[in-house]
């Protein structure tokens, strides 16, 4: 599972720092979650195959996380996109992207299957083969989610060398599956333990914004593989971030450490910091393997 970061700034707009948006890449399919202003060119930029996105998720509806929509929806049409779409969130974006399509007149080329998230309480939103989307709670001034997306237990490795020669290679993918496989030919039965190991366990990634410092979701993320999480203000500002319903950066690495992750990526800086090293400083006061999100860098969810 591959995260990239398209945005790392806030509300108010600034020059080289682009709103929220965050792809991630999935056994050979893309989930975007949020979609700032502008997201579709971030999507040419990074050379992204439409026709592999087939999942949006939006956390909230401030701008800064999903201005982007309708014009990233138009340009696939344009493109003549065939595959449904997935779009996850609150309940009124179906509202408000449909009367932006039929006052333009324009009908997508393509299904978009509607999931709406409930602002209340933990939801499994999505369910496919090797992964599951869940929403869960944020504190915000409007309702909004986080996401929990989990790569599900890979495929189990098959040991090569105990197989024997005359197995019938058209059933490796059952053993793989975990299912004992009976040779009719024979009467022998191919036990899955004997010839596989275990397979690569789950991953999970864990997005954290927009929120107000919140122990209340402490239980939904833990131990995830890698959170994200909004950093809006450094601690100076906490009674700010309190009354904006943000985070500090210092709140954002508690949260990390009380979860047990395994690693910390911050952003949703606000445009009053012109230098954003002071984050990092005091994250990694609490939390060590913490990281400043950077506008197009890969990270490895493995
Ligand atoms: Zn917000």
């Amino acid at each position: 599972m591959k995260f990239t970061v398209f945005g790392i700034g806030s509300a108010t707009p600034q020059i080289g720092k682009h709103p929220s948006a965050f792809l991630l890449e999935i056994e050979n399919e893309y989930v975007l979650i949020d979609c700032g202003e502008g997201t579709q060119f971030r999507l040419l930029e990074h050379k992204i195959k439409h026709t592999r996105l087939r999942t949006i998720c939006i956390s909230h509806l401030h701008g800064d996380h999903y201005f982007g929509l309708v014009g990233l929806l138009s340009s696939l049409s344009l493109a003549r996109r065939n595959e449904p779409l997935t779009l996850i969130g609150p309940k009124s974006l179906l509202e408000i992207v449909n009367i932006q399509l039929l006052n333009s007149g324009n009908d997508l080329s393509f299904e978009l299957i509607f999931v709406p998230t409930d602002p209340q309480h933990r939801k499994l939103v999505l369910e496919k083969k090797h992964f599951k989307i869940e929403c869960f709670p944020l504190i915000h001034r409007i309702p909004t989610t986080g996401f929990l997306i989990t790569k599900k237990r890979g495929q189990r490795h098959l040991i090569p060398d105990k197989l024997p020669d005359d197995f019938p290679h058209t059933f490796i993918h059952l053993l793989k599956e975990g299912k004992d496989v009976t040779d009719e030919l024979n009467g022998v039965t191919y036990h899955y333990l004997d010839y596989t190991t275990e397979g690569d366990p789950p991953k999970v990634f864990a997005y954290c914004s927009d929120t107000a410092f919140n122990p209340g979701m402490l239980e939904t993320i833990k131990n995830a593989d890698l959170i994200y999480h909004e950093a809006t203000f450094t601690k100076e500002l906490t009674a700010r971030a309190q009354k904006t319903q943000h985070s500090t950066a210092e709140q954002a690495a508690e949260i990390a450490k009380a979860a047990g992750a395994k690693k910390l990526v911050l952003g949703h800086f606000s445009s009053r910091y012109k230098d954003i090293e002071g984050h990092l400083t005091e994250a990694q006061a609490v939390f060590e393997n913490s990281e400043l999100a950077e506008q197009g860098k890969n990270y490895e969810i493995k």
